[in-house]
């Protein structure tokens, strides 16, 4: 996981973290151990397995993303939110900036209700829905689109974030 709490009750960003630090779930509170490796990037894991909603599986290329996505969010003054549960919509989108933008990376598949779902959801709580999805390949110079990267087009601004 990204984020953790320190002895202080302060949101910590794996990041920011030192080894030998004092780090706490979330979600749960249990023990987590800082981890900082040369394959991985620096991550916060669960010292004991538990049920705990925060040992979710997730890729390595998903965690990386989320990682880059919120460090360069940070550094140019954005207010970061990491896995924040939405009560009324029973959803955690992955970031939440200054408030207003849902970002979702989303990099296998998916139904596409699932996807209209979940973007709905955010949207009713009042969130701008941002999906960040994997670089389109190109074929004879020509970028083709799955499923996925075209649902993901900005229907106003036309834009994809990959
Ligand atoms: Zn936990």
């Amino acid at each position: 996981m990204l984020c953790a709490l320190n002895t202080g009750g302060e949101v910590v960003f794996a990041f920011n973290a030192m080894r030998g630090g004092r780090y706490y779930c979330p979600d749960c509170g249990g023990v987590v151990i800082f981890r900082k490796g040369t394959k991985v990037k620096p991550h916060f894991a669960h010292k004991v397995k538990s049920v705990c909603l925060n040992n979710s599986a997730e890729s390595m290329a998903h965690y990386n993303a989320k990682y880059v996505l919120a460090q360069q969010l940070l550094n140019n003054g954005y207010q970061v939110e990491v896995e924040q549960p939405i009560a009324q919509i029973q959803q955690r989108p992955d970031l939440i900036v200054n408030g207003k933008y849902a970002i979702e990376i989303q990099f296998s598949s998916i139904p596409l209700e699932v996807l209209q779902a979940r973007t709905i959801g955010l949207e009713d709580q009042g969130y701008e829905v941002i999906w960040v999805v994997p670089q389109p390949k190109f074929y004879q110079s020509r970028m083709k689109l799955q499923q996925l990267q075209s649902v993901c087009v900005n229907p106003v601004s036309r834009r994809l974030i990959t």
